[in-house]
């Protein structure tokens, strides 16, 4: 239930407000904004509850069922966009982020030479994975702790932030020391243990759809995050399984549109996992950008041909110097810049 108070509403008003719904065993959260407070109540039984008992409140100017399972990412709890912080880049912003980097974090030489390309390309935050969550408990599953070191070597000497994935909920804290960015990857999109653990860090944190699962279910695993207190939440779309297998995911475009419609949350979009090949990676970045996607995070590899994982999709550092280029005035043409 959503209630949003009157313009000017004072802070007895909204304690008056909070503290019923606080009688009833609700939770709540605030959103004060430059003009008006929102006040969302949050439980599983808010729907046992008349609006009545908020509505005759003084300074409720209304009050509204929100049907959808997620609430905290729900753009009638916070009307505003969510800007993301991080080391000074915006995230949800005019600028369009990239973040770029190699699937995996393999060498020493492999992270600080990509990290040096992809920031003279215009990349503001370099990715790369230390733990690798794969199909398959055989096949390459990251450097891990060695994986975070060469990660922390590449932002010192590129001076780019780190994105990198966290698959346990115990490593979190771990992982924080040396990304700027957390990711949590579609295979975990509903690891609840995970969720629960990531969202008490204060990092920001990258969310990727769930191959499988629809746009309300991603949202609702945002408020898991949000729900801990992190506010640093950004979606992002990655594909989902359809019944096309001439590409490795189905790059749901629409996805940018609906999110921007029903929550506050930046999109950004990886083009790299749904193409699943480098030649279609360029088409669908540019469809994201021109869709009104916050940021693109695209697989680079100084040498795709001998990637661990993921070569397949990996541009090389001169076909992301060109994407980039072919990028900049489509972001113009729909008011952005990169
Ligand atoms: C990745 O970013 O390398 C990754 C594993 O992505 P996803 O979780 O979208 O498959
Ligand atoms: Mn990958």
């Amino acid at each position: 239930m959503i209630i949003e108070m009157v313009t000017g509403a004072s802070q007895g008003e909204i304690d008056v407000v909070v503290d019923r719904a606080k009688s009833l065993g609700f939770k709540v959260q605030l959103n004060q904004g430059t003009d008006k407070t929102v006040v969302a109540i949050l439980g599983g039984n808010t729907g046992q509850v008349q609006t009545d008992v908020f509505t005759v409140l003084p300074g409720v100017e209304s009050v509204t069922r929100i049907m959808k399972p997620y609430k905290l990412a729900a753009r009638e709890v916070q009307p505003i966009d969510t800007v993301v912080a991080c080391n000074g880049i915006e995230i949800g912003s005019k600028r369009i982020v990239v973040i770029a980097g190699p699937c995996a974090v393999e060498t020493r030489e492999q992270m600080i030479e990509v990290a040096k390309q992809v920031k003279s390309s215009g990349a503001s935050i370099l990715r790369g994975g230390a733990f690798k969550p794969r199909t398959s408990p055989f096949s390459f599953q990251g450097l891990a702790n060695a994986g975070l070191d060469l990660l922390s070597q590449a932002r010192k000497e590129s001076g780019l932030p780190v994105a990198t994935e966290v698959v346990d909920p115990s490593d979190v804290t771990l992982v924080a020391e040396t990304a700027d960015i957390l990711q949590i990857g579609s295979r975990n999109m509903q690891n609840y243990a995970l969720l629960t653990s990531a969202g008490k860090s204060k990092r920001p944190i990258i969310l990727k759809r769930g191959f499988a699962c629809t746009i309300t279910e991603w949202l609702t695993a945002a408020d898991y995050l949000l729900d801990e207190g992190n506010k640093n939440v950004i979606l992002c779309e990655r594909g989902i399984r359809t019944f096309e297998d001439s590409v490795r995911f189905s790059l749901d475009i629409a996805s940018i549109a609906v999110i921007k419609k029903v929550s506050h949350l930046p999109i950004i979009v990886d083009p790299s996992h749904a193409a699943g090949h480098y030649s279609f990676v360029p088409s669908i970045a540019k469809a994201a950008v021109a869709a009104g996607a916050d940021g693109l995070l695209i697989e680079v590899h100084p040498n795709p041909k001998e990637a661990l994982v993921d070569g397949a999709q990996s541009l090389t550092p001169v076909a992301f110097d060109r994407l980039m280029n072919e990028l900049r005035p489509i972001a113009k043409s729909v008011g952005r810049y990169i």
